[in-house]
């Protein structure tokens, strides 16, 4: 018989990156989707990767404890991702409490409805680099502290400990993902890398001058979202539950991220990057760098893109969206 899997966020980068590798595992892949205006809009991501047609999607929502356990009656899951969450750290600050509503007692929530309908499913937390913050270690591994710092960030730190807490209480299979920046051509438009990589394909094609940015000087791990996905699942396939941190090991700024883009198209940067004030954020996380070694040694998890072929690759898809967009109006 087929495993079944559910994945919430399935709209979103990871879930449909996660769904597809699925598929081709061989799952029976069902996500659950919240409700919108924009019906067939939101499904976007799992077009452009081919598997609309072959996931099936409920609608639920992670602030809503009866649907959430709807689902699960209904589809009795082995293994279960919870990569759902009002995920944009700038957001965190203009909705704290939605973002503590999904991001954090979410996760309850679902813990709670497989403890109640299915206890033996297996769980992944998506949690995040961002609850180191304020690093206090330079490399940083499962057991560096914690310092959180955007409302984001303290609601994943929740959602971090109450799955480690379902799993010390329940004896529940739950594992937590300590992922860092992890980008692709699906990311968000709203962060930073897609920023650039959308920016520099406009202003190549002649439909923008300018990209606008806050804190350059930022530092993270930036590794490709096709390769954390498969941490996630490798995970879940070990017997015992554990908490593990996904990151490349080299950490770079977003002025060279940038200064990569551009360079993929043959443009000078310093003719069109202007530094905005109004992007820099009431606190930041400076520098992100995390030690993988953990899940090498256990999983056998590694790395297999840099950051030179991710943005390379993420130009080219911006460029080729754009051109054909250009080519239909
Ligand atoms: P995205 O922002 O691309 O996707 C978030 C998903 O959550 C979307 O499918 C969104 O649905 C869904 N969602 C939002 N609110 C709700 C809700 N109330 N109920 C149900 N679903 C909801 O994030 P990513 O794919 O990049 O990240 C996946 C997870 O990993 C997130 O939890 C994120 O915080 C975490 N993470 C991501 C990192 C990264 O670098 N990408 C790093 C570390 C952790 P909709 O389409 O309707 O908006
Ligand atoms: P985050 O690490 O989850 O917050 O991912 P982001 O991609 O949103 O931001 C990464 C870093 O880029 C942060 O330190 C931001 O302050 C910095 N940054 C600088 N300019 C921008 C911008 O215009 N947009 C975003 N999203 N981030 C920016």
């Amino acid at each position: 018989m087929k495993k079944r899997a559910i994945i919430t966020g399935i709209t979103g980068q990871d879930g449909a990156y996660l769904a597809k590798s699925l598929l081709n595992k061989g799952y029976e892949v069902h996500g659950m989707a919240r409700r919108s205006s924009h019906s067939g809009i939101t499904e976007h991501r799992l077009r452009w990767l081919g598997i609309a047609t072959l996931v099936k999607l409920h609608e639920a929502n992670l602030s809503d404890l009866a649907s959430l356990m709807r689902v699960i009656q209904e589809v009795q899951p082995d293994e279960f991702y919870n990569l759902g969450a009002q995920s944009f750290v700038a957001t965190s600050w203009s909705q704290p409490i939605v973002t503590a509503n999904i991001t954090a007692v979410g996760v309850t929530n679902a813990l709670e409805a497989i403890r109640i309908i299915k206890p033996n499913t297996r769980f992944y937390q998506a949690s995040s680099s961002e609850m180191y913050g304020l690093v206090q270690q330079p490399v940083q591994n499962e057991r560096t502290p914690f310092y959180p710092r955007s409302p984001y960030a303290a609601a994943k730190l929740y959602g971090h400990w109450i799955t480690v807490n379902y799993r010390e209480s329940f004896g529940m299979h739950a594992s937590s993902g300590i992922l860092f920046n992890h980008e692709s051509p699906l990311r968000g438009i709203e962060f930073v890398t897609r920023k650039v990589t959308d920016g520099v394909a406009r202003i190549k094609l002649g439909l923008a001058t300018e990209l606008r940015l806050g804190n350059i000087d930022a530092k993270r791990d930036w590794g490709h979202a096709r390769d954390y996905v498969e941490a996630m699942w490798m995970m879940l396939q070990e017997d015992e539950p554990d908490d593990y941190v996904i990151a490349t090991g080299v950490t770079t700024s977003v002025r060279e991220m940038c200064q990569l883009a551009f360079d993929r198209v043959g443009l000078d940067m310093n003719d069109h990057l202007v530094i905005d004030e109004a992007l820099f954020r009431p606190s930041e996380v400076d520098i992100l760098l995390g030690d993988p070694a953990k899940a090498k040694q256990k999983l056998g998890w590694a790395p297999t893109v840099n950051l030179k072929e991710m943005i390379d690759e993420m130009v080219d898809a911006d460029l080729s969206r754009l051109s054909g967009a250009l080519a239909h109006s």
